[in-house]
């Protein structure tokens, strides 16, 4: 995709914010148990190779991802010796090329070995569906039988084994229980415990102390956000959002009663009134259902009016303002901010959401 960096439209993240939050987390953590960087999905919309970077400095051992491509991103961006592991499904067709790269991949169906033969020494990690229900060995059996054949092959090595909560967001904790119950007894059935157990996202990290084993996988609160609403005023350290979003006024007109704005021309001005347009829109993520969001103006919240265009929206002002005033789509403005999960709560969503959506058009600039 291309990006806009001849246009007034950027993410500011701070890498001092994710290193903050890395190292809160650290400090709560026994002394062994690693902190691996979440960076999956261009790391939460934030931009995988400077998040990288930027979690390495603070401590961070190693990196999760979704897909293969997102590993050997890193790879190539110079992370030669760095511990990789994909959670995605990965294609049997590709052990070689994750073997060639020493990328650890998750593996859950015994299928899935049946003629895998890598030329070179390949780790794996067994992925244990202990109630998510997504990818994962559901029977103790299995996961021996498993734990057996990888043994059997020289060039399997069996690295990790893991399994993911669904409900760890939440504060109800019977189903979290049960699922590490059930962790537990599938475990237990494995012959020898591999160098890497790990069960931990960040909720789980940040809410139940005992899951740490021996690494967390920590995407959402890394970039300072809150796991859920629920837990937000439960959680350990005061967590520190990375990412804000600034565009700049580019017009600015004054409305006469019955002039409207946008497509369809949902929004009709009543009195005189000021409007100014911005260069965003849903391309870059700001969806259409952003209508009638406030933004921050000279540190006062206006409302987007309209209909959101793909590449423009146009907010209400409270007066005239000058082009090249700077609008705060999510971040701080003098004492108001605009969170990732003020836009969550609007869109009807969760700040994860907010911003995976934002699109490669917007550049990233990275400080401190
Ligand atoms: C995305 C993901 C995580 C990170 O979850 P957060 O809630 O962002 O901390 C951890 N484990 C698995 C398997 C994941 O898919």
């Amino acid at each position: 995709m291309v990006t806009g960096w001849h246009r007034p439209t950027w993410i500011e993240v701070d890498c001092a914010a994710i290193r903050e939050n890395i190292q809160n987390e650290q400090k709560r953590l026994p002394e062994n148990v690693a902190v691996w960087a979440v960076v999956k999905a261009n790391a939460y919309g934030h931009g995988i190779i400077e998040v990288a970077k930027t979690a390495k400095e603070a401590g961070a051992k190693g990196f999760c991802v979704a897909i293969l491509d997102e590993a050997l991103a890193l790879r190539e961006a110079g992370f030669k010796d760095d511990f990789i592991l994909v959670l995605g499904a990965t294609r049997k067709e590709d052990v070689n090329l994750a073997a060639r790269n020493d990328i650890s991949l998750t593996i859950f169906r015994e299928d899935w070995l049946a003629g895998v033969d890598p030329e070179l020494p390949l780790k794996v990690h067994l992925k244990i569906d202990s109630g998510m229900g997504r990818l994962g060995i559901r029977e103790a059996e299995e996961a021996a039988r498993m734990e057996a054949e990888i043994t059997q092959n020289t060039n399997l090595i069996l690295e990790g084994v893991y399994t993911h909560f669904a409900t760890a967001d939440q504060l109800e904790t019977s189903y979290f229980e049960q699922q590490l119950a059930k962790f537990h007894s599938i475990l237990s059935g494995l012959k020898a415990r591999p160098t890497y157990v790990h069960t931990a996202n960040s909720a789980a990290s940040l809410l139940q102390s005992q899951v740490g084993f021996d690494a967390i996988r920590f995407g959402i609160s890394m970039y300072g956000l809150t796991p859920s609403i629920e837990v937000k005023t439960s959680l350990p350290f005061k967590l520190k959002p990375a990412l804000a979003l600034y565009t700049e006024i580019v017009h600015v007109k004054e409305l006469s009663p019955g002039d409207s704005v946008s497509y369809g021309a949902t929004y009709t001005a009543t009195e005189k009134e000021w409007v100014a347009t911005l260069p965003i829109g849903y391309a870059d993520g700001l969806i259409r259902h952003y209508s009638g969001f406030q933004v921050l103006l000279a540190g006062k919240k206006v409302p987007i009016i309209g209909r959101v265009c793909m590449d423009q929206i146009i907010i209400k002002l409270p007066y005239k303002f000058q082009t090249g005033t700077k609008v705060t789509i999510i971040g701080t403005d003098q004492e108001k901010t605009v969170t990732a999960d003020d836009a969550a709560e609007y869109l009807d969503t969760i700040n994860y959401e907010v911003t995976c959506m934002l699109t490669e058009r917007i550049p990233r600039k990275y400080i401190n």
